[in-house]
């Protein structure tokens, strides 16, 4: 039988070699792959700097510490996402104020503007699948005077600032754009994952880029962030192991949350051919979707591109019209059953455990429950060869019209409308 994974992470030829060269080297932690990491992410990003570290989930707790976050504040982030979104929340103390989402997956400018207060530090929106959000309305809300004149600033940081901190949760979208451009410039600080399954991965790992407003010292930024994910130390590992290094000094209670350089070497061989070959593979991978699917009257497009804006083709998020969750998990099951793995990106957190007992309700946030409930993520990777896509696309119309009724081509409208609609 045929066996579709997930989301396989890239390993060619050049990943091996990259790596090989970091473990011959002589230097497998913190070092030289790190920096070479950290200046293609600026160059794709066009960011101001990016700091390296060994998780989204570790650079957030980092950056709300790095703002002041604490207990008694709050940080709006939306309910469709991953746990770690609200979960780097709590860690720093601070309270999570969910959000519902619009139906193109992305936090709702409305309901932030309407969650607002004057214990609200940042903002989290998260480009689900790959799609930027409305960071241009974001803007514009936490710069409009009222809402600003909210603000209470009670760090250096946040005086410096004088408004609410937009962190961008891009796990999925490294490589998306807005207006032509990086989609990270839109935000204070944005974050991407390298986790194993994202578009680049490290295994583990994280990046953190910032596009602070121009009264902050980037460099001193950067060097001051370097630090903090190395105990507060003055000096890395590497710096210390040469010559007469040996003495440092520890400034303040930092985090150890550095990237090794094993890691970031994975990340840089793949980073050197995103945008040339990984990126426009994934783009071509979502378009055969959407060309399979475009008859089928139940199929609803994910959101790719728009006038101004460009996904990051991390996800694939299908969405079937008038179904039922129920009737979504049997279409699943049937798809697992010919060989595919698919996946449901996400869960809305109110509908998990830990944060139900926090007190979420998933029927606070009725338009993340519907782009749940009809939700299913397909396959989208550089490897996945034309039969493959054929195949899954084969297997997903076959499972869904076994829920919702078998589809004819109507010759005048030239659509698959179920049987029984006069041909
Ligand atoms: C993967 C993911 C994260 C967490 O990334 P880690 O690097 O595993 O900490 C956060 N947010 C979203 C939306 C994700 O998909």
């Amino acid at each position: 039988m045929i066996n579709i994974p997930f989301s396989p992470p890239f390993i060619d030829q050049t990943v091996v070699d990259e790596v090989l060269h970091t473990l011959q080297s002589g230097w497998i932690t913190t070092g030289p792959k790190v920096a070479a990491l950290e200046q293609e992410i600026v160059r794709l990003t066009s960011s101001n700097a990016a700091v390296c570290v060994n998780s989204w989930t570790s650079g957030t707790i980092l950056m709300l510490k790095w703002f002041g976050v604490k207990a008694g504040d709050e940080v709006i982030v939306p309910a469709y996402t991953y746990c770690a979104t609200a979960l780097s929340v709590l860690h720093c103390g601070a309270v999570p104020v969910m959000v519902d989402i619009n139906s193109d997956f992305s936090i709702s400018p409305e309901a932030v503007r309407k969650a607002i207060t004057p214990k609200t530090k940042a903002i989290i929106a998260v480009d689900i699948a790959g799609w930027p959000c409305d960071y241009d309305q974001l803007n514009a809300i936490i710069n409009e005077p009222e809402i600003a004149g909210l603000f209470v600033a009670e760090s250096f940081k946040q005086s410096l600032l004088s408004r609410i901190l937009l962190i961008s949760d891009a796990a999925h979208s490294l490589g998306a754009r807005i207006n032509g451009f990086a989609a990270a410039k839109k935000s204070d600080i944005t974050i991407y994952s390298f986790h194993a399954v994202k578009n680049v991965t490290t295994a583990e790992g994280g990046c953190i880029c910032l596009n602070l407003p121009e009264k902050f010292d980037t460099a001193a930024e950067y060097k001051y962030l370097r630090m903090y994910t190395l105990n507060g130390q003055t000096k890395d590992a590497l710096s210390k192991s040469q010559g007469a290094g040996w003495r440092y000094d520890i400034l303040f209670q930092g985090l150890k949350i550095n990237m090794p350089d094993i890691c970031a070497s994975i990340g840089l061989a793949q980073l050197k051919k995103y945008e040339s070959d990984l990126l426009p593979m994934r783009k071509s991978i979502a378009l055969k979707y959407c060309d399979g699917f475009k008859d089928m009257d139940w199929f609803v497009p994910p959101p790719l591109m728009d006038d101004k804006r460009e996904t990051s083709y991390h996800l694939f998020p299908l969405r079937i019209k008038n179904i039922t969750e129920d009737q979504r998990d049997l279409i699943i099951e049937d798809i697992t059953h010919t060989g595919v793995t698919v996946n449901v990106h996400f869960i809305p957190m109110p509908m998990l455990t830990y944060f139900k007992s926090l007190g979420y309700h998933i029927t606070d946030y009725p338009v993340a429950y519907e782009q749940y409930a009809c939700e299913i993520s397909l396959p989208i990777y550089p490897q996945l060869t034309d039969d493959k896509i054929s195949f899954i696309i084969a297997s997903v119309i076959t499972a869904v019209e076994k829920q919702v009724g078998v589809r004819k081509l109507n010759k005048v409208s030239g659509k698959y409308e179920p049987v029984g609609v006069s041909f």
